[in-house]
């Protein structure tokens, strides 16, 4: 925790009250002991005019799906006030009205979906409030006497209102008890289980109240729970981690975790120290498995972790939970499905699951946080949260899902780990990029430096790897199954291209090397691979990039093409090999593909005179004339490992632009 980060000098800070609010809606967004992954919301109500002249207040508040961190004008949805403020004087309103009549208020029919504590909000007479689950708060509120530790810390300085149902529970229950518990004093309001209001006439007071307030419950924290009284992370995992028995055993769980599921998971492992010592400590199996620190982590890491491997069992007790919390649902509920989100193992630590590798890091990030509270309320007296009820309730409120359904639109390689050879430049980083932005977790292994920086996404590991080194690859399997959980597809593109020698002035050293990587290193991975691909949730797969010159050779290139067509061989053979494993097999013969870092615009220039054409008609040079980019290949790579080719296998599939002798 910092202290204020407000500046003056701040264009944001000296704009209308909509900036203000976005400054600091973004101060505390960035930092993740108040916020977490889309939780806490924040608002400002102003004076408007409706198109007739009218005046009338209205309510800006943060816009479901967007993230506090990096919110924009754009992602407050505004509201007209008074009759937001109407609902709160109901007696009861059920989820589907609620989310109508607010949906109705809003100025924009186009803005997003308000927050879900809309009208708390309007509620609150401040003209700008902020809402957290800063962990310090949390941790007060969800220990054994959370109601007295409260009081003591915070004095007179906020109300407090017990746990209630987020929604319109929770804003009905503030709007009853509120005029008597507000005083002029009083700067913020503490949600027991739940999280921290605060409030003020400007956007920095209600921003350095927030500060002020989890300052000094982190203080309380601190000096009640020091340091070395909480479980040293001493102990991680009893077992090293990076053993081939581990990475076999990583898959083999999310494979499972995936059949649970019913679509392909990834499964994230972490060296997290604590977290390791909290999978392994005596006590997990008490203090793991009552519940989330604050409502809305429900919906990223169901009510309780899975402790050791047993994922039919989890699912089974799921089901149980599901059928109690059903029984008393206020509407009609579908079962989610019933895999675990957190998994705490004494010999793999902890793992998280989600259907990208975003949603994986982010229960993981989550889950982090809560081990800490845990620990921390254990030793302030004992960690209680919420009961099974409400977290149910909770779980499976539409409001919560629809953040779930926002944040993880379907895309078509969702939840898959695709492994790229030679993924820096050329094919292999534009099939990465394809994949990727296609929902894959993608593992890029490259000889060159700077592997690790060629995307920044939390989908991406990219690792320096020499393929011909069967420890180098053997090493990075492992860090990819244990960032992700498995491999489920291989795309072969490394290779080298020599420069032309007639076979009969081939130097022998030269044809070897040419070998060695383009064939040798290939099978290696492949080999290795297997019992990964095997695991795939969605079938295995391998996609080789091979060559025009498989069918159509030309003079000079021996090496090279004995090695595509070696491959090529290899390929087929597999095809036939590992189809009762269900892992399907393709190949991509591409042609004239000049944007990869081979092609200089010297060398360009040089082979376009020596056919006597420009540059632009050597590019061109096949039946349809035109030209052939990496991003092609990528295309039909992407293209190939999705639905439209999963009844296909063994297939070779040009991308060269037509060429009569390979036709
Ligand atoms: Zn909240």
């Amino acid at each position: 925790m910092t202290d204020s980060r407000w500046s003056d000098d701040d264009p944001l800070a000296q704009g209308d009250d909509l900036d203000k609010r976005v400054y600091t809606s973004r101060l505390l967004g960035a930092d993740p002991s108040l916020v977490l992954h889309g939780g806490g919301n924040t608002s400002v109500k102003v004076e408007g005019t409706t198109v007739t002249g009218r005046s009338e207040r209205h309510l800006y508040v943060k816009g479901s799906g967007w993230d506090l961190a990096t919110i924009e004008r754009g992602g407050f949805t505004g509201m007209r006030l008074d009759p937001l403020l109407e609902l709160s004087n109901l007696e009861t309103l059920d989820d589907l009205t609620m989310a109508r009549e607010i949906a109705s208020m809003r100025l924009d029919s186009a803005s997003p979906a308000p927050s879900v504590e809309s009208i708390l909000h309007a509620v609150l007479p401040h003209r700008y409030v902020d809402h957290t689950h800063a962990d310090a708060v949390v941790t007060l509120t969800n220990t054994v006497k959370g109601i007295d530790l409260v009081r003591d810390v915070f004095g007179e300085d906020v109300a407090v209102l017990p746990y209630a149902m987020p929604g319109f529970d929770l804003a009905r229950l503030a709007a009853q008890e509120l005029p008597q518990l507000l005083g002029s004093r009083t700067i913020g309001l503490v949600l027991m289980n739940h999280g921290i209001f605060t409030f003020g006439e400007s956007a920095r007071v209600s921003y350095e109240r927030m500060i002020e307030l989890v300052s000094r419950a982190e203080a309380a924290v601190q000096t009640r729970a020091p340091r070395e009284n909480r479980s040293a992370p001493s102990s991680g995992p009893n077992a090293p981690l990076s053993t081939s028995a581990h990475r076999l055993a990583r898959a083999v769980l999310r494979s499972e975790v995936s059949a649970a599921a019913g679509f392909p998971m990834i499964l994230s492992s972490t060296r997290d120290p604590v977290a390791s010592a909290f999978a392994c400590a005596p006590d997990v199996a008490t203090v793991s498995q009552q519940g989330p620190a604050t409502p809305d982590h429900v919906i990223w890491t169901k009510p309780k972790p899975l402790l050791g491997r047993d994922v039919e069992a989890f699912g089974v007790a799921y089901r149980t939970y599901f059928e109690m919390g059903a029984q008393r649902a206020r509407t009609e509920v579908a079962i989610l499905d019933v895999a675990p989100r957190v998994i705490l193992d004494p010999e793999l630590g902890m793992l998280t699951a989600g259907s990208t590798a975003q949603g994986a890091r982010a229960v993981r990030e989550i889950y982090r946080h809560t081990i800490d509270i845990i620990r921390n309320a254990e030793v302030l007296g004992g960690y209680r949260c919420v009961g099974r009820e409400e977290q149910f309730d909770v779980e499976y409120w539409d409001l919560e899902q629809a953040k779930v359904r926002r944040a993880a639109a379907p895309r078509e390689q969702a939840g898959r780990v695709v492994l790229v050879t030679g993924a820096a430049g050329g094919i292999g980083k534009a099939c990465a990029s394809r994949f990727l932005a296609e929902g894959a977790a993608v593992v890029g292994l490259d000889i060159v430096e700077g592997i690790d920086q060629v995307f920044d996404s939390p989908a991406w590991l990219g690792l320096a790897c020499d393929l011909t080194d069967p420890h180098s690859v053997s090493a990075a399997i492992d860090e990819a199954v244990f960032a992700f959980g498995g491999i489920d597809a291989v795309v072969l593109n490394a290779g080298i291209f020599p420069s032309a020698q007639p076979v009969s002035e081939i130097i022998a050293a030269d044809w070897r090397r040419v070998m060695s990587i383009n064939l040798d290193a290939a099978v290696d991975l492949l080999r290795e691979v297997h019992p990964l691909l095997r695991l795939a949730p969605s079938g295995g797969q391998v996609l080789v990039i091979g060559s025009k010159n498989v069918a159509a050779p030309g003079p000079g290139a021996a090496a090279y093409s004995a090695s595509k067509a070696a491959l090529t061989q290899v390929a087929r053979v597999l095809a036939l090999e590992w189809a009762p494993d269900g892992i399907r097999v393709n190949i991509i013969h591409p042609d004239a593909v000049f944007d990869t870092g081979i092609w200089t615009p010297e060398l360009l220039a040089a082979r376009a005179e020596h056919y006597g054409l420009t540059v632009d008609q050597y590019k061109r040079r096949n039946l349809l004339g035109v030209e052939i980019t990496s991003n092609d290949v990528a295309r039909l790579c992407v293209t190939m490992a999705g639905p439209a080719f999963s009844k296909t296998t063994g297939s070779q599939v040009p991308v060269d632009g037509g060429n009569d002798r390979v036709i």
